[in-house]
């Protein structure tokens, strides 16, 4: 019988890696976990986790050893506030993770590379309108990509390719579009839009006010980091090595998505916008026609269903943090 593959997990202290962990033990493989730092929320059942720091060739080459598959999720990202914000750091510190983490592996002898792009590789001239065309794939060139994170990661993508072209390395390219969750970031400045409004949501008052960054017109499509993580297990599995979309292709405004959550809260709310706030490009869907062909599957959980969750997360994190009153206390009080 052949032994099941020993598998490490970049960025396993963060969002969307440390579902990936939790899934792949549950399926019984061995795991390594690497981050910077250790899960946010609670432990990992990795069951190596090391802290390094990914950006040194000589933790790449710690990180990868005895590994047949590497999911490499490590990068310093955030929100629209913090990529906008940081376009040098971020740039130069995923180049750095990318390119050492990509030949480490090879020298070491992985099987399979999967590197984690994202939506932001697509170019600015087709994300004008709100109401956009859904992105396929090869609309990413000619390249008019988001500065810095979505240049680094359009560039990390064609590593990917000249390693399968050159070494004949298998490399496996996904490009996520907005994913949410329970156990993610929802403060500080990192957090994406469905964590920040669901922290704003929580933390108002019924018929109170909250803040929108920009008009609120901008809209996107989002996933599930449940659908997220079975996509990349799928792709990893394929034998597909050119760039697929993972994402929904439910397109819904940021207006929406608050509308959405507030009615999850039960509470009526007035938006404030702020057009001096960021708010990236006006409009971003996937098309899912070549991740159906490729995979036969894509992403199914229902928004409604996956903020729900992810929405009494957030309050209950905020509760236990004192931010919020006690349950029993405001069932009293009602
Ligand atoms: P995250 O920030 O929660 O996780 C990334 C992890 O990488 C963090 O825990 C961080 O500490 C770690 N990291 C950063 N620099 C490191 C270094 N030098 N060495 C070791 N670890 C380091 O983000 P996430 O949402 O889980 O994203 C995972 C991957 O998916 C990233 O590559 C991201 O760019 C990509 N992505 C995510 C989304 C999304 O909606 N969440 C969208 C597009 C792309």
């Amino acid at each position: 019988m052949k032994a099941k593959p020993r598998i490490l997990v970049t960025g396993a202290g963060g969002f969307i890696g440390h579902h990936l962990v939790k899934r792949l033990k549950n399926d019984g493989f061995w795991v390594r976990g690497v981050d910077l730092k250790p899960a946010d929320y609670e432990a990992s059942p990795a069951d190596e986790f090391a802290l390094l720091d990914l950006r040194l060739w000589e933790n790449c080459l710690k990180a990868t050893k005895d590994i047949n598959q590497v999911y490499n999720l490590a990068a310093d990202m955030g929100g629209i506030g913090y990529i906008t914000a940081n376009h040098a750091d971020i740039a130069r510190n995923n180049i750095l993770i990318n390119t050492h983490m990509i030949d480490a592996s090879r020298l070491n002898g992985a099987s399979r590379f999967l590197f984690s792009s994202s939506a932001c590789v697509y170019p600015q001239y087709r994300q004008k309108d709100p109401d956009v065309t859904p992105l396929k794939e090869l609309d990413a060139i000619p390249a008019d990509p988001e500065p810095g994170y979505g240049w680094e990661k359009l560039f990390a993508e064609e590593l990917c390719r000249y390693y399968k072209k050159d070494y004949g390395f298998e490399t496996r390219i996904v490009r996520f579009h907005n994913v949410y969750g329970p156990l993610g970031t929802y403060e500080g400045g990192k957090e994406k839009a469905p964590a920040a409004i669901s922290r704003k949501v929580a933390l108002a008052e019924d018929g109170g006010e909250i803040e929108v960054w920009g008009d609120g017109q901008q809209t996107r499509s989002f996933m599930y980091v449940d659908d997220c993580v079975e996509g990349l297990i799928r792709l990893m599995a394929s034998d597909f090595s050119q760039p697929l979309n993972l994402g929904t292709d439910r397109l819904v405004t940021i207006n929406e998505l608050i509308d959405l959550v507030s009615a999850i809260a039960g509470k009526k709310l007035k938006k404030r916008h702020d057009p001096s706030k960021p708010q990236g490009v006006r409009g971003r869907n996937s098309d899912n026609t070549l991740l159906n062909q490729v995979l036969g599957w894509e992403p199914a959980i229902d928004l409604e269903e996956g903020l729900g969750i992810t929405y009494k997360w957030i309050e209950s994190e905020l509760r236990k943090a004192g931010r919020l009153p006690a349950v029993e206390a405001r069932q009293m009080a009602g």
